[in-house]
């Protein structure tokens, strides 16, 4: 039996057999957890559709997370299915393209940053809102996350402020719901090649870089991510509430991390 056998999991934003939410997913499911899938868009209804089958799931629901009315839906027609959940997984990030390249300074529009902050911030926020009524005393939430909001780095840009206003989200939502049981907290995942990450500027530069300079010496798998993210919303994390969890291969802990190829 898995460590989240019976809980019921609501995973959003799988998009590929690539993204860090299927690998989420995937290791959820090992654990014992039932499913449950979002998708955005008709077109990758079928995809989602598929990979939901695999991991025995039928319930699989409209969300794009720019639509109120989405939002409004999600918890009446998941409730059509399961009277509870007990964790939701929010695997969501999105900027204009052109923001994710060059200058911070010069490149970043009122739109850009608007945009990037309502689908990648604002959207986690939504979801606890519109799950609120199907949450329990020991259901949890979580969001991924990236170094970019901690750090600045080349191309990442308006997305890092995206980032840091999705982590302080997620200590107010922590500090918001823990009376009522429910815990909040972050995963920040080392790079890894998804659909997302191939918006960003020199991100094939960012993966050799940090595999050279992390202390493992490699980049994360999303299975690695799937195990953390599978304990965070588990029972074994009951005491652990707005967090940001590291899984990157100790990359973030580096103090001079370009030292190594440098000559004496
Ligand atoms: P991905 O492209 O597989 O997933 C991104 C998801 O966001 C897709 O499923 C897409 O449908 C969804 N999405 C975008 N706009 C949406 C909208 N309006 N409504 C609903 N869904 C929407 O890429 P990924 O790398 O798996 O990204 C998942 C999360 O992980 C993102 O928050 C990303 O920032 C974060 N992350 C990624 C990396 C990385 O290197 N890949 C590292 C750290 C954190």
């Amino acid at each position: 039996m898995g460590f989240l056998s019976g809980k019921r999991v609501l995973i959003t934003g799988v998009a590929s057999n690539r993204s860090i939410a299927y690998g989420v997913a995937q290791a959820m499911r090992r654990e014992g957890a039932e499913l449950a899938f979002t998708y955005l868009g008709d077109k990758l209804k079928p995809r989602v559709e598929k990979f939901a089958a695999e991991l025995g799931s039928d319930i699989v629901l409209p969300l794009d997370v720019s639509q109120d009315e989405d939002f409004d839906n999600l918890g009446p027609a998941l409730a059509k299915h399961w009277d509870t959940v007990d964790a939701a997984v929010h695997s969501i990030g999105f900027a204009p393209q052109d923001e994710l390249k060059g200058s911070y300074v010069d490149n970043t529009t009122r739109d850009g940053y608007r945009i990037s902050h309502d689908i990648s911030a604002y959207s986690f926020v939504a979801l606890a809102r519109a799950l609120r009524g199907l949450m329990h005393e020991e259901s949890s939430l979580l969001t991924l996350t990236y170094l970019g909001a901690e750090r600045a780095l080349p191309s990442y840009n308006v997305m890092g402020a995206a980032k840091a206003s999705l982590e302080a989200s997620v200590r107010y939502m922590a500090y918001d719901l823990g009376p009522h049981g429910i815990r909040v907290n972050g995963l920040s995942a080392g790079p890894i090649k998804t659909l997302a990450a191939a918006g960003i500027g020199s991100f094939r530069k960012m993966l050799e870089f940090n595999a050279r300079s992390a202390p493992l010496k490699r980049n994360v798998t999303t299975d690695e991510v799937g195990n953390v993210a599978a304990f965070l919303c588990s029972d074994l994390a009951r005491g652990m509430t707005g967090e940001i969890v590291h899984v990157d291969s100790g990359f973030h802990i580096v103090g001079l991390p370009g030292l190594d190829g440098l000559e004496e």
